[in-house]
């Protein structure tokens, strides 16, 4: 085996390039028609800016006939949430056997999933390593409630929905997966965190990962940042160090403001570089 003495003096190795992922998530919204018009209506200035991958996800049924339309282009789909079986009696739910078949991403832990249907970092942590062995990228929702940042619990709370989602996940895996930090005063409030509070927030969960498994794990991991983004905020979060995204609700249901907030982060990375 050759070994590279790299000596004192060598050059350290080039930073990893993550590469910027803006997911759209549209929620219960949409019908299939409405969402191969409104998919008809971005996809050609999405598929221009080709140094942002971008995500579309629908509602379950949309899925397939989009996944027909995209063909061809560079933007990817994915799901808004999944059971962690690949079949069986589990009357409403679909499976990560049946998702692989028409999409990439899959949304878990979604604030609104925790609230509502009661999911607990445990169920997360069954679905992320279900997604996983059926190749699909999670993009694993974290955040916290106001009463939570109010009391200073902030990083205990989401440093706790990591590791519970990441465990016995391993290191190659772990490096692919996206996280989306997404505090939850923020999401469908119009009172978005601001770049400095999401990028504080991003660096711990990065720094997480780090000690979870290693730095060049923490390196590659990709984090969103999540909560009333929109076209005229997304530059402060995409010129922050620790920000490789975002996952935008709102926003993404208007063609228009969707493609600008695309735009504008292709826009950052030329300034970063
Ligand atoms: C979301 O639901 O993931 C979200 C961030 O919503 P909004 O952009 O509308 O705040």
């Amino acid at each position: 085996m050759v070994q590279i003495n790299r000596g004192n003096n060598a050059p350290p190795p080039p930073p990893v390039q993550r590469i910027p992922l803006i997911a759209g998530n549209w929620k219960m919204n949409k019908t299939v028609d409405e969402s191969l018009a409104l998919i008809d209506e971005m996809l050609d200035d999405l598929n221009a800016y080709e140094e942002v991958e971008t995500v579309i996800c629908p509602p379950f049924i949309a899925l397939f006939p989009a996944m027909e339309l995209i063909e061809d282009t560079e933007v990817k789909l994915g799901a808004q949430n999944m059971y962690f079986k690949d079949n069986g009696a589990f009357t409403g739910e679909i499976s990560p056997l049946m998702l692989r078949e028409v999409c990439d991403y899959v949304i878990l832990g979604h604030s609104e999933r925790r609230g509502y249907f009661h999911e607990t970092n445990e169920d997360i942590n069954l679905k992320v390593k279900a997604a996983l062995k059926y190749d699909l990228t999670p993009i694993i929702a974290v955040g916290e409630n106001l009463a939570q940042r109010e009391a200073g619990l902030t990083e205990e709370i989401i440093g706790l929905q990591v590791e519970i989602a990441l465990r016995e996940v391993n290191s190659y895996d772990a490096s692919g997966i996206v996280i989306a930090y997404e505090p939850l005063w923020a999401i469908g409030t119009g009172r978005a965190a601001s770049g400095e509070v999401a990028n504080d927030v991003c660096k711990f969960i990065r720094q997480t990962v780090a000690r979870l498994y290693d730095q060049s794990v923490g390196d590659r991991v990709r984090i969103q940042y999540g909560g009333s983004v929109t076209p005229d905020n997304i530059s402060e979060f995409m010129s922050q160090s620790d920000i490789d995204g975002a996952l935008v609700g709102g926003a993404s249901l208007k063609a228009g403001d969707f493609v600008k907030i695309v735009a504008r982060t292709q826009e950052c990375l030329a300034k970063k570089k």
